[in-house]
């Protein structure tokens, strides 16, 4: 469980995140939204200790988010944060496998129960053909999928995401997102792509210029009036297979790109 209230943060004295309030049950896909430089990886990094907040509270199960340290957190926690590392001058395997570090001490080697779960953790993904390549080497997407292994190898019953699908194709993004939710964790996912998160998610955040404003089912925040407002688009809802998802247009007057604003 992850609870957050009236939590603002920013950098170096200009506040980005005004206010944040939300509640994560057990198991539940919480998904953060909004446009552009909202604020949802500030308030993403702010939910996992990586950011001090200027004003509020966030607690995990209960306990002060800042009072839980290094490998404690990570047990408790794991995060795949949106500038995923490029030049890690590893194996695949060996970046898994320090998903296992915080169960260990530290000069105490890997087990073959760590070893057994980084493999898993690798299969899972996918990604268990690459274990022997350097991370280095990997495209985007690879390596996006091999940090989510990492990530489950870590076996933290708290899960935050931070665009995971951003460079993954079609089918992994929902390959990955279903896996998401039959993990059973306790998730906050990033996601750019709304009809992913109406999908996939069990509850919306959404984030407009650092304040939230709206929460709820996909089906209470994904409002045409309000994506109107936060995003200046147009979607219509449509239900198929009991699922709801957006149509989306662009008022033919209204494209931001070729408004031909002056870029000073
Ligand atoms: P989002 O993830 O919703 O796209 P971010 O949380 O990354 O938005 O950014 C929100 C705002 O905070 C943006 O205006 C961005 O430029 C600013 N920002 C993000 N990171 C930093 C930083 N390290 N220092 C200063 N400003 C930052
Ligand atoms: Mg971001």
């Amino acid at each position: 469980m992850i609870s957050a209230s009236d939590v603002s943060v920013g950098y170096d004295g200009q506040m980005i995140v005004h206010g944040a309030g939300l509640h994560v049950e057990s198991g539940e896909v919480l998904g953060l939204i909004g446009p552009n430089g909202s604020g949802k990886s500030t308030l993403l990094k702010t939910l996992y200790a990586a950011l001090r907040p200027r004003t509020g509270l966030i607690t995990l199960d209960g306990e002060r988010i800042g009072d839980l340290r290094g490998s404690a957190l990570a047990r408790r926690m794991a995060v795949v944060a949106q500038e995923t590392p490029g030049d890690l001058p590893v194996s695949v395997a060996e970046t898994v496998l320090l998903g296992r570090s915080p169960h260990r001490g530290a000069l105490a080697s890997f087990t073959v129960d760590d070893h057994r779960t980084a493999a898993s953790a690798l299969s899972l993904l996918g990604v268990r053909h690459l274990a022997d390549r350097s991370y280095a080497t990997l495209s985007g997407g690879e390596k996006q999928r091999v940090l989510m292994a990492r990530a489950i190898a870590q076996q933290a019953d708290h899960l935050l995401l931070d665009e995971p699908t951003n460079h993954l194709d079609i089918r992994y993004q929902h390959e990955l997102l279903d896996l998401v939710g039959r993990l059973g964790l306790t998730t906050v996912v990033v996601l750019h792509d709304l009809n992913l998160a109406a999908r996939y998610c069990t509850k919306l955040v959404l984030l407009s210029e650092g304040q939230i404003v709206a929460a709820g089912t996909p089906a209470d925040v994904l409002k045409p009036d309000l994506l109107n407002d936060v995003y200046g688009i147009h979607a219509e809802p449509v239900y198929a297979h009991g699922c709801l998802q957006l149509i989306f247009s662009i008022p033919s007057n209204q494209h931001a790109m070729a408004a031909g604003k002056p870029d000073h």
